[in-house]
């Protein structure tokens, strides 16, 4: 069975896919514990495999865009296994994962990876799009470690003006590298 958090239809906030209509499915837990986490990942409820992707179905209204995020979706061993049952249902899969556990995706599904500590090589080079969290410094010293085609994002914490500000900053300073996403879904009281 998988540990959920919660499922439910919004619309992405962040990043390259910002403004695109999304069901969103949280799964519980995570292999880190980072003093500036404000996601509630706990345990809501078990569901089997095609029991979440019924759920999808129900709930998401015919959206293609799924997207499994936590805590960190990779820390549960049949994650692999839901996102295969997803994409068998013509789902087009997302996963925003912290990047430490090694897992072999298919090409089709798109990889957002934030890393905070013990990142993996096979996630840097597998990801899609990079979101650093800027929480009163600019953690450049993640740029290096993924291809450099690869979007990076700097994401203010709490959308701070503070952060906001030294991730101006940092864009301006590396327009090759960096770019600016803020959590927009914030802004319009959405989750
Ligand atoms: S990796 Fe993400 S979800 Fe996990 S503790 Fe850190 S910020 Fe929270």
């Amino acid at each position: 069975m998988l540990q959920l958090s919660e499922i439910f239809y919004s619309l992405q906030g962040e990043g390259t896919f910002t403004g695109t209509p999304a069901l969103f499915v949280r799964l519980a837990g995570c292999n880190l514990s980072c003093d500036f986490c404000d996601t509630d990942y706990s345990l809501k409820f078990l569901a089997s495999v095609p029991e979440v992707v019924e759920h999808v179905r129900r709930e998401g209204q015919g959206c293609p865009m799924v997207i499994l995020t936590g805590g960190e979706p990779f820390a549960q061993t049949q994650t692999p296994e839901l996102i295969d049952a997803l994409r068998d249902d013509k789902r087009r899969v997302h996963v925003e994962s912290n990047g430490t556990i090694p897992v072999s995706l298919a090409g089709d599904v798109w990889l957002t990876v934030s890393p905070k500590e013990r990142l993996h090589d096979t996630m840097a080079q597998r990801a899609d799009e990079v979101k650093l969290i800027v929480n009163g410094r600019v953690p450049l010293e993640w740029i290096d470690r993924f291809p450099a085609t690869t979007p990076i994002f700097l994401q203010p914490e709490g959308n701070k003006p503070a952060n906001v500000a030294l991730s101006v900053e940092a864009a301006k300073a590396h327009p090759e590298r960096l770019r600016l996403s803020l959590q927009t879904h914030k802004f319009i009281g959405i989750r």
